[in-house]
Formats: C-alpha cells, structure tokens, sequence
C-alpha cells in the first residue's frame, strides 16, 4: 500500500494559508486536514470539530500529559496542538496528512517526523500582512499587536523551511503548491 506523507504548512497569522488550503483540499480529496485542538474561544461562524475542538485549558493540559497530542505550542496566549491519533491513522491509510501550524509545532514536528515535508507561506510584505490581519476585524486591539509580533518572528525563521512560497497571486502559490505536493513532472519527461 502507498504510505502516506505529512506535510506542515506554517506561516504567519494572516497571511492566507487557510484560504490556499481551503482551495487546496477542494480540488484534492485525497488531502486529509488535521483539526486541532485549542483553547481558544470560537470566532463567528467556527464550528466545534470542523475548525478546531475548542477545549478547556483543563482539558487541553490533560491531553498533553496523556500524550494525546504531537505537538502543541502556545500562541497569542492560548494552546494549539495535533491531536496524535487521526494523523497517524490517516498516514497508515496511505493518506497526505496536512498540519496548519505555527512555528514552534512546526519544529516539533521536525524531530518527529523528519521525513515530512515543511512549507512555509510568506506575504508579499510585512505592511501587507498587517493589512490582512487588519482587515479580518476579529481580533482586539491587543491580540492584533502580539499577532503582529509574533508573525515577525515566524518570518524570521522562514528558512528553516524545505519551501517558501511567498503569497502574493493566489492561483501561482497554488501552482507552485500543487508541484512541490504531488511532485509534477514536466510534460514529456519520464520518470
Ligand atoms: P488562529 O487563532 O488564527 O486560528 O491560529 C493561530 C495560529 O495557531 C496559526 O498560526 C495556526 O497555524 C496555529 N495553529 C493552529 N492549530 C495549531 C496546532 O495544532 N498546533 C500549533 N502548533 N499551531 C496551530
């Protein structure tokens, strides 16, 4: 049976990997996502168990001590993490496992599963990815500055990145996705 790949996608808050996803899974069924857990509180229009497991810290720091999780981190004040089991079920079943998440649970992973494959998502630019994290209008005031912080840093660290793509036009990020996750070969050349 073919085995199945994890593939990370990380990036700084904003900066669009969910819509590149979104589309990406759309037109891939095969892709699996993995839903995370959090202790964040819901945004309007977020369901429980499709976007995230919106969970109590009691809760998530239980997971943590059972295991449960493959990587976790804390972000912008609350806990994010990978709930262990449906990833690895889904990579026996030969499945391409998609984690979206930050960049301390992208370096986690990078130790458990060296094997996976770790795209990184870059703005055109820093004032553009403000913008962006502006424009969705569902964070305060606050949460906007320490996201802001924070995706300097995650920029920062790009490089350790197997593959940057910076998103400025939508359908050549996608392309360029499509290439490094199905790994296409140019019309005419045989492999
Ligand atoms: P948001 O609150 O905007 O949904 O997510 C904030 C950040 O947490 C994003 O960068 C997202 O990729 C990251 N994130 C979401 N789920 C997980 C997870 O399971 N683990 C880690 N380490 N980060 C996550």
């Amino acid at each position: 049976m073919q085995t199945g790949k994890l593939i990370v996608f990380a990036g700084p808050s904003g900066v669009g990997k969910g819509t590149l996803l979104r589309s990406l899974l759309d037109k891939h069924p095969d892709l699996y996502l993995s839903i995370s857990a959090t202790t964040r509180p819901p945004r309007p229009g977020e369901i429980n168990g499709h976007h995230y497991y919106f969970v109590s810290r009691d809760r998530f720091e239980t997971m943590v001590a059972e295991g449960q999780l493959l990587e976790w981190a804390e972000f912008a004040g609350n806990y994010y993490g990978t709930p262990r089991q449906p990833v690895e079920r889904a990579i026996a079943e030969g499945k391409f496992v998609v984690l979206e998440i930050e960049l301390e649970g992208a370096r986690q992973v990078r130790k458990t599963f060296p094997e996976g494959m770790q795209i990184f998502i870059l703005p055109p630019s820093e004032e553009e990815l403000e913008r962006r994290i502006r424009a969705r209008g569902q964070d305060s005031e606050a949460a906007i500055a320490r996201r802001l912080q924070r995706a300097k840093a995650e920029i920062a660290a790009a490089d350790e990145f197997d593959l940057k793509i910076i998103n400025d036009d939508f359908d050549r990020a996608i392309a360029a996705l499509e290439a490094a996750l199905f790994a296409v070969v140019p019309a005419g050349r045989v492999q």
